[in-house]
């Protein structure tokens, strides 16, 4: 950390004064400044000076960090429908009225379920409590809960042959989540996912009373995780719960040498659909402000933990990019929009509202990007967009992000999904980004109980909010559009 810190006290001693108006000085007059500053001049190079006074700034605020402790400890989790949603629409519209910037509401209705309470036992072969966390959107048992067999499944195919087996059973899906890895990253998240979504409706439809899902993480102690299900409406609607890694595994072995039975009570319920707010702050560009990069993550959080790594963390890293940015006194030519949309984890309601509502202005979006991987330290940005504008979005990515070189951020790639929030928008034909980081723990805690403040490195967050604002402001500022074609 060392020569990174060193480069950042040096860039910081350069003061604010190198903004966006004298490096736009640089650009709209090439003559005077002879050919080593045409347009062919690197991205990089145009902007070096400006992003490292970002990079600096960003390093030493601790902004983000203040942001997330108040949201996380003073208003809590955030399920979509909750009073507590609407503390956080109300809250964060006022934080960046409070740091200066332009600030609106956008009403969006959201999806309203609602957890009860929740038991479970194991009865035989062994009597014990049985830990569960009802699946989002779980229909309850019937009163006073069901007992059924344990019918044990691995994948989908062993499902289909054994269907005799599983009707008026209990399917425990023990699908264990493959761990992150150099190559490929938590792609294991996508393996063992379809079971907890659509697993229930396959179950029933052969007749299961009821699922338990193995908790959707690669490492346990003895953690619940939580997450969406998706009923298929032509089957019966089935009761779905988490059990921890080490309860499914324990199951599995019991169930290789004989019958298991348990018990599973669930009062969830399912109200009418509430109203809520996606939350737009904006810093508005100085040359074209109706053309707009979108940078954002989902105020809404499951109805666990805090909801601190998702995605509080990527709301404040948002918030906290264009305070930087205003701090230093930078204005972009083109409007930097903070978007914390809400309600993701019950069904993508704000994003898509959002894309719905300003779908006569995103040909005029250049950019969206989303952070909603946890706020680990950056590592660079994946690219999600239409093929035929994918290599000019991706040469000139690759020559901004190197100036997050200092932080070890300047990794850019393409990928086929940047983010859900930002994702409907990419039929209009904008480019989206995801903000990449090192979260190869962030699904141990992902929702459940233990994603809370303490596993957040506040000079990690920082790190983030800080490539954040050097890549939107650099995109802002570009002279030509980021997806314009090559000269
Ligand atoms: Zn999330």
């Amino acid at each position: 950390m060392k020569p990174v810190l060193a480069l950042l006290a040096v860039a910081a001693c350069a003061g604010p004064s190198q903004g966006g108006d004298h490096v736009a000085a640089w650009i709209s007059d090439t003559s005077s400044y002879g050919p080593a500053l045409t347009p062919t001049v690197s991205i990089a190079d145009r902007y070096r000076e400006v992003a490292a006074n970002i990079l600096a700034a960003g390093h030493a605020d601790r902004g983000a960090y203040a942001k997330l402790a108040f949201l996380t400890d003073r208003i809590g989790h955030r399920p979509s429908g909750s009073p507590e949603l609407e503390r956080a629409v109300a809250w964060a519209a006022q934080a960046m009225k409070d740091d200066g910037h332009v600030v609106r509401t956008e009403k969006v209705m959201v999806g309203h379920w609602v957890r009860g309470v929740e038991d479970a036992a194991l009865l035989a072969p062994v009597a014990r409590p049985l830990p569960v966390l009802g699946l989002g959107g779980t229909v309850p048992t019937p009163k006073g809960g069901l007992t059924a067999n344990v019918v044990v499944i691995h994948d989908f195919a062993e499902l289909a042959t054994r269907a005799a087996e599983v009707k008026g059973a209990i399917v425990l899906y023990d699908v264990a989540m493959p761990p992150w890895s150099e190559t490929k990253g938590h792609a294991g998240y996508g393996v063992a996912v379809p079971y907890r979504t659509a697993g229930p409706s396959l179950a029933a439809k052969l007749g299961a009373v009821g699922v338990l899902m193995r908790s959707v993480t690669p490492h346990s102690l003895h953690t619940l995780h939580t997450g969406a299900l998706s009923y298929d409406p032509a089957q019966p609607k089935i009761p779905a719960a988490a059990v921890t890694v080490e309860d499914a595994e324990l199951i599995t072995r019991l169930a290789a040498t004989g019958p298991v039975q348990v018990r599973l009570h669930l009062e969830s319920q399912q109200l009418p659909d509430a109203e809520s707010a996606n939350v737009l702050g904006e810093l508005t560009g100085r040359e074209f402000p109706d053309e707009v990069v979108v940078i954002g993550g989902h105020l809404d959080s499951w109805d666990v933990g805090q909801g601190a790594h998702d995605d509080g963390a990527g709301c404040v890293t948002m918030m906290q990019a264009i305070t930087i940015l205003k701090k230093l006194g930078l204005q972009p030519r083109r409007t930097i929009r903070v978007v914390l949309f809400t309600s993701e984890e019950k069904g993508v309601w704000g994003a898509k509202a959002y894309a719905a509502d300003h779908a006569a202005e995103l040909g005029k979006t250049v950019l969206a990007v989303e952070s909603d991987g946890g706020g680990f330290s950056p590592r660079g940005f994946s690219l999600a967009s239409k093929p035929e504008i994918k290599d000019r979005v991706l040469a000139r990515l690759t020559d901004l992000a190197s100036l997050l070189q200092p932080i070890d951020a300047a990794r850019i790639r393409p990928s086929d999904h940047a983010g859900t929030d930002v994702e409907p928008m990419i039929a209009s034909g904008v480019p989206t980004l995801n903000l990449d980081s090192n979260n190869r723990t962030y699904f141990d805690i992902h929702h459940s109980e233990a994603d809370t403040l303490d596993k957040v490195d506040p000079q990690q967050l920082a790190d983030a909010a800080a490539a954040m604002a050097v890549l939107a402001y650099v995109v802002a500022d570009l002279p030509e559009r980021l997806d314009a074609p090559a000269p």
